[in-house]
């Protein structure tokens, strides 16, 4: 079981974001690796300007979300990193697209990315639903991820 560790504040925060908008939403995930199979969350990046949002998709805003990352990365004192992506889905099922999986598969090679070993991708829908995945680099199947909501 892998295990993605978020506070409620955080998955609250991200509710609020998604809202009741007709369009996804978007932004990153700035935490860390605990283990081999437990990821914490502790900070949630907001895209306010993101790309192309519509009902069906959303382009995230590099240079928009960097400027944010940055600055939780240098102040925070804890060891902590961008570690994947967060965006909303306002049809169908709260799972990756065959598109997702491509963005995710493509940001893991991009030399501005420092070619991540592992990235983890949320999906929620608004109102409750969520669900995370791991990509890593050396696997070719995407590992389900358990979301362990802390106070
Ligand atoms: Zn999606």
């Amino acid at each position: 079981m892998t295990t993605l560790i978020i506070s409620l504040k955080f998955l609250k925060k991200l509710f609020f974001f998604a809202g009741d908008k007709d369009v996804e939403v978007c932004g990153v995930l700035i935490g860390k690796k605990i283990d081999k199979k437990k990821f914490k969350i502790t900070n949630i990046v907001y895209d306010d300007n993101p790309i192309d949002p519509t009902s069906f998709g959303v382009t995230r805003n590099t240079e928009n979300v960097y400027i944010y990352v940055k600055e939780i990365v240098e102040n925070s004192y804890e060891d902590v990193d961008y570690i994947g992506e967060w965006h909303s889905h306002l049809f169908g099922k709260c799972d990756f697209s065959s598109l997702d999986v491509e963005s995710i598969r493509y940001i893991m090679e991009d030399q501005d990315y420092q070619k991540p070993n592992y990235l983890i991708l949320l999906i929620i829908k608004f109102p409750s639903q969520s669900s995370a995945f791991l990509f890593e680099k050396k696997q070719k199947f995407i590992t389900e991820m358990v979301l362990k909501i802390e106070d």
